[in-house]
């Protein structure tokens, strides 16, 4: 279900109470608009500065006296400018906490963190580890855009630069069929802001045919040790609804990093994506090249691609989506610098749907049906929702934090009930991003979350560490959080 700002005129017609106090009358002045102001989201956090310059390898240093010249990295063609300086290092949630206890700050010091890496960047990783990617040039102003359409081959796709996920359903992602619109879509693109982020470039990429879309990732599962092959046939910008509509088309297949990856994965993995025998070597190729070439060369903790196209015979990665892990080895923190030629770990900016009620227990939810959802279920045990918080589909660690931060520093939110529901959304970004928040903040409030999805093990460990109280079923998570506020 998605809400959109013209619901806000008439009442819905079916729905239970909570739902229907978002439309009520005598909630009506704040409440209706806050909902038309639904299209201009809340904002939260620091500004991420744009990437610059990035893809000039330092004994490349000549081309930094000319920002217009195209240059070639890994084979494929860039625009070089400045390069940013900085440093890589970045204090952790562990030194930030002033007066948790011992076990939250332990269980903080042992979270994961990770840095984001811009799409074009993670194809940059890729090719260097030999996994062939469309061409791509990347756009920083409209002059770039001006200057690379007349060479172009066309159609050409033009895709917003930003560290959220989402963009193609936000209109980020448009395809140019000659150099008029090649020009008129980088600049709408380059004034575009997607979910919070202002678009740091655009990034021209040569068209691909594609056949069928599918979803492929190596995550770590840190409860098992082990390394998990997250794969769909049904990939593509809706792999988040698959996930929750369809669970059966995501599949996972373990391998151990003693044994790596055998023939045996790869033909389960071609299988279960509904490719035929002929690409077993293709997909243990690739699988290989993510694993090896991406995730132990740059300690990375996500290789994402979604949607690996299938175009004749061939697996081409379309999207790119790497993280690497904060804890990164010096020497593999110097190569990305070296490569990347920009500081990853700067702050992040947040965006999500947030409507304040008058209630007294902080909701947190994944899409806006589920959030509604939530808010009735706490109403139902007797308790009022203090607001109506939609992260949006996929949940990732950063927007947690923030979120959970928000309503931590709210003083009418006596209780937190955070529900979300995901299947490749994982569980232990989810859970770390509400220790991490929970040891910044000054406002302790108990927590109580519902989460489902993959690395539920390890999410779970993370949470209990932190003594946060975790379900899998939301009714009796409500419960627990009216319980927890201590007012009904
Ligand atoms: P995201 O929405 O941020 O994940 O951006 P993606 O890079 O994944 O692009 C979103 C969607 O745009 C893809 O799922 C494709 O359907 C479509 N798309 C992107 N690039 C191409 C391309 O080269 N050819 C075709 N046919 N479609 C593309
Ligand atoms: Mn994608």
């Amino acid at each position: 279900m998605t809400v959109t700002a013209s619901d806000a005129h008439s009442p819905p017609r079916c729905g239970t109470p909570a739902t229907r106090a978002l439309w009520a009358p005598s909630a009506a002045p704040s409440i209706a608009s806050a909902i038309l102001r639904r299209g201009r989201p809340y904002r939260i956090g620091a500004r991420r500065s744009p990437p610059d310059g990035h893809l000039v390898p330092p004994e490349r240093a000549d081309i930094h006296s000319n920002p217009s010249r195209l240059v070639e990295v890994n084979g494929m063609h860039m625009y070089a400018g400045d390069r940013l300086e900085g440093s890589f290092a970045r204090s952790r949630a562990s030194d930030q906490i002033t007066d948790a206890g011992e076990a939250l700050k332990n269980s903080i010091a042992r979270a994961p963190q990770s840095m984001r890496l811009y799409e074009y960047e993670g194809k940059l990783l890729f090719s260097s580890a030999g996994i062939k990617v469309p061409g791509q040039v990347l756009l920083r102003t409209p002059e770039d855009a001006e200057r690379a359409a007349g060479s172009a081959k066309y159609p050409v796709v033009l895709k917003a630069q930003v560290l959220v996920g989402g963009r193609g359903k936000a209109g980020g992602v448009k395809i140019a069929r000659n150099p008029d619109e090649f020009v008129r879509y980088a600049r709408e693109i380059l004034n575009m802001t997607i979910r919070g982020e202002k678009v740091a470039a655009v990034l021209a990429a040569d068209y691909v045919d594609i056949e069928r879309e599918l979803y492929l990732s190596i995550i770590v599962d840190r409860s098992t040790r082990k390394y998990i092959i997250l794969h769909s046939d049904k990939g593509g910008v809706d792999i988040e609804e698959v996930a929750r509509q369809s669970p059966e088309h995501i599949f996972r297949t373990a391998f151990d990093p003693f044994v790596g990856i055998k023939e045996y994965h790869a033909r389960e993995v071609a299988r279960n994506l509904g490719l035929g025998a002929q690409f077993t070597g293709r997909v243990l190729d690739l699988l290989r090249k993510m694993y090896e070439g991406v995730m132990l060369r740059y300690d990375a903790d996500l290789v994402e691609i979604n949607p690996l196209a299938v175009s004749g015979q061939e697996l081409i990665p379309v999207d790119a989506k790497v993280t690497i892990d904060d804890n990164a080895q010096e020497p593999v923190v110097e190569e990305l610098k070296r490569v990347l030629g920009r500081d990853p770990s700067e702050g992040e900016v947040h965006e999500f749907n947030y409507v304040k009620l008058d209630g007294y227990i902080g909701i947190i939810g994944n899409g806006a049906g589920l959030t509604m959802a939530t808010m009735d279920e706490v109403q139902r045990f007797g308790g009022k929702p203090a607001d109506f918080l939609d992260i949006g589909g996929g949940a990732e660690r950063g927007i947690v934090k923030d979120a959970t931060k928000l309503l931590l520093s709210d003083p009418d939110v006596k209780a937190i009930f955070i529900n979300i529901l995901g299947g490749i959304t994982r569980c232990d970004e989810v859970a770390s991003g509400v220790v991490e928040a929970l040891g910044e903040s000054r406002d302790k409030k108990p927590i109580v979350i519902r989460l489902v999805g993959t690395n539920e093990e390890e999410g779970r460990r993370i949470l209990e560490r932190a003594g946060i109280s975790y379900y899998t079923e939301m009714d009796e998570a409500a419960q627990a959080a009216v319980r927890a506020a201590g007012v009904a």
